[in-house]
């Protein structure tokens, strides 16, 4: 049965684009945010439906894809849509989350005839507005045979990862190695900078030496050095992967010092900064530690 008629629960900065791109790939998309207006904004712009709540949004679907903060938002979203789906329906759960969470959601839509997969996604804001996400996916191979044109519509890259729940897994260890690496970077630049380099070198490089990470090639300048810190990615909710990551390592009983550290690090960097703060904020986590800012002449401070 080909899927054309979607739920989409969750338009924030990432389901915002996404959905504009299913929109667009001839979909019919009902649009739904806690944020009141949020919706009716989004189908003004763009078109499709904007829904008043999550199960208006799910009525008649033939997906529903959540893309929330947490897999406690889902959870509500899920139980709240659960009477509305008919059998045959299927929930993508794009989000970030937790697969244990994800599990035992899939195993109690399973009893009432309804579908789960997981198809977390990475590339940020830029690469949801181009279409050009990669997307680790979890769940049954025939249900996302049919979801591939859906998912296509929104990314370039599709793996997938193994079971429900696999792709999420995957999504929170691809964001525990961006975070060691972002953090281990900025203390690399906090170190040349007070002896002496400039970060701006430093970076050029990195990018041309074995150091080249995707936080050397897309962040230290674009959001660091410029001073920005507006990525997209919530600082947050990069706390929230590698509290999974680490979720994952302890349910798998996987000695994991280095990860837990990262996680701490994060977490302080969190504490510190307050809440609202984008990811690469963290850097003047390391900044503080340092009694020192980063910056160069090369590269024009934003705002
Ligand atoms: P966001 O905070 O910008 O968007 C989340 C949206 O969900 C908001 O608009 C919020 O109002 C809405 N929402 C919250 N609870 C709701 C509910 N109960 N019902 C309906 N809507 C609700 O977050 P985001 O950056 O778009 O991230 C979404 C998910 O994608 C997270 O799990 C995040 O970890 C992941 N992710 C984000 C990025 C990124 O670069 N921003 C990249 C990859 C993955």
């Amino acid at each position: 049965m080909e899927i054309r008629r979607i739920g989409f629960i969750g338009i924030g900065r990432m389901g915002w684009p996404m959905a504009r791109r299913l929109l667009e790939a001839g979909h019919a998309v009902s649009v739904q945010d806690a944020v009141p207006g949020r919706a009716e904004e989004f189908a003004r712009n763009h078109g499709g439906t904007a829904a008043p709540d999550a199960a208006a949004a799910a009525a008649g679907a033939d997906a529903v894809i959540t893309m929330l903060p947490t897999s406690r938002e889902v959870e509500a979203v899920v139980a709240a849509i659960r009477p509305v789906l008919r059998p045959g329906a299927v929930v993508v759960e794009m989000s970030s989350g937790e697969p244990s969470a994800t599990r035992t959601m899939a195993q109690d839509l399973a009893a009432h005839g309804i579908a789960m997969v997981d198809a977390p996604v990475s590339g940020g804001v830029a690469r949801a507005e181009t279409g050009q996400l990669a997307i680790m996916t979890g769940g049954e191979e025939a249900v996302l045979a049919r979801l591939h044109p859906v998912l296509g519509a929104m990314g370039t890259t599709i793996t997938r990862c193994g079971d429900v729940g696999a792709g999420q897994a995957m999504k929170a260890l691809n964001n525990l190695v961006s975070a060691a690496g972002f953090l281990v970077s900025v203390e690399a630049l906090l170190i040349g900078s007070r002896f002496g380099l400039d970060p701006a070198v430093m970076v050029d490089v990195l990018n041309a030496s074995t150091g080249m990470n995707n936080s050397t090639q897309k962040k230290l300048r674009q959001f660091v050095l410029s001073r920005g810190f507006d990525s997209g990615f919530g600082l947050d909710l990069m706390v929230k992967d590698l509290s999974i990551a680490l979720q994952v390592g302890r349910e798998t009983a996987t000695p994991t010092p280095l990860a837990a550290q990262t996680r701490e690090l994060w977490a302080a960097a969190a504490s510190l900064l307050g809440p609202g703060q984008d990811h690469t904020a963290a850097a003047r986590f390391a900044e503080a530690l340092a009694a020192s800012e980063l910056s160069s002449p090369q590269v024009p401070r934003k705002g």
